[in-house]
């Protein structure tokens, strides 16, 4: 069976399969569009997002490489890109001179700024469900992503609040930070539980 042919699609399963791929489409298309009025590539999008939302730790060719699922040479490529146009700077780690992080310069910061709507097409029509059917759909969407998540598709960043290895105010008095991560064992600063972190697992799983 496949859900590309109309006639075979006739399960409830199918339809919802063929409905994401077409909102896939959709989101595909917002950020094609973006990235021509924007003079850059659908992937160069992504990865300014990244390099502002994601934990600082993972602002790394490698991290870069993970969010995006392609190659290190692709990752590299990327920001080689970026660097050309003055949007992203190659930075040794303060914790390791041997590891280069990427960073976002202030040109950069301002692209990032502008990309912030590139999805609310999405929000606005989701906004216009009614309640009950958008908690649903936020149910459904969150299990089907775990799901996909845990088949190796997909890789979901959160922000620490909701994490299983999170403890809030665990040492409020030390320099590092009052929360602390179970997952690195280490201090966190309060700034930093709200960036995006690969290595999230929500407290419900
Ligand atoms: S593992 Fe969890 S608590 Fe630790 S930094 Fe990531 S999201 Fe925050």
């Amino acid at each position: 069976m496949s859900v590309f042919d109309p006639k075979q699609r006739n399960t409830l399963g199918g339809q919802i399969g063929i409905a994401l791929y077409r909102v896939s489409q959709a989101i595909d298309f917002l950020l094609r569009e973006r990235a021509k009025t924007m003079r850059l590539s659908p992937a160069q999008i992504q990865a300014l997002l990244f390099l502002k939302y994601a934990r600082p730790s993972v602002r790394t060719i490698g991290g870069l490489a993970e969010r995006l699922r392609v190659t290190y040479a692709t990752s590299s490529g990327i920001a080689d890109a970026l660097e050309r146009k003055r949007l992203l700077r190659r930075v040794a780690s303060p914790a390791d001179r041997r590891v280069t992080t990427l960073g976002l310069t202030p040109k950069g910061a301002g692209k990032a700024a502008l990309l912030e709507d590139v999805l609310d097409e999405i929000e606005a029509v989701v906004n216009d469900l009614p309640a009950a059917e958008q908690a649903a759909l936020l149910r459904a969407t969150q299990a089907v992503a775990r799901r996909l998540q845990s088949a190796g598709y997909v890789r979901i960043y959160e922000m620490c609040w909701g994490c299983q290895f999170f403890r809030k105010d665990a040492h409020p008095d030390d320099p590092g930070g009052p929360h602390h991560c179970a997952f690195v064992d280490a201090p966190l600063p309060e700034p930093n539980t709200y960036f995006e972190c690969p290595d999230f697992v929500p407290t419900e799983s």
